[in-house]
């Protein structure tokens, strides 16, 4: 496989990733990799990281995207927090 983005340019260039979002071919100048964090959910519903950072390949296109979907703070600016309710304790 070739890069894709090496190839719109009429030049060829072996393929080592592939984006994982649309699937082309990428060389080492056009992958993108990005530090990926897996984590599981413990108990409360807490996130705990677990293992290695492990990574994600994407192309410019998709990577340039994501950054926009997601904003300079990242999807978890979007919960910042449910308020606390504040419930009177029924006393007598
Ligand atoms: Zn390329
Ligand atoms: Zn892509």
């Amino acid at each position: 496989m070739n890069c894709y983005d090496c190839a719109v340019r009429a030049v060829s260039t072996s393929a080592v990733a592939v984006c994982v979002d649309c699937g082309v071919g990428l060389c080492v100048d056009h992958a993108e990799v990005t530090p990926r964090r897996l984590t599981r959910t413990a108990a409360m519903n807490r996130a705990v990281p677990v293992g290695p950072v492990t990574r994600t390949v994407r192309c410019h296109l998709c990577r340039a995207a994501l950054d926009a979907a997601t904003g300079p703070c990242g999807p978890v600016a979007a919960r910042a927090g449910s308020p606390a309710t504040a419930r009177s304790a029924p006393t007598g």
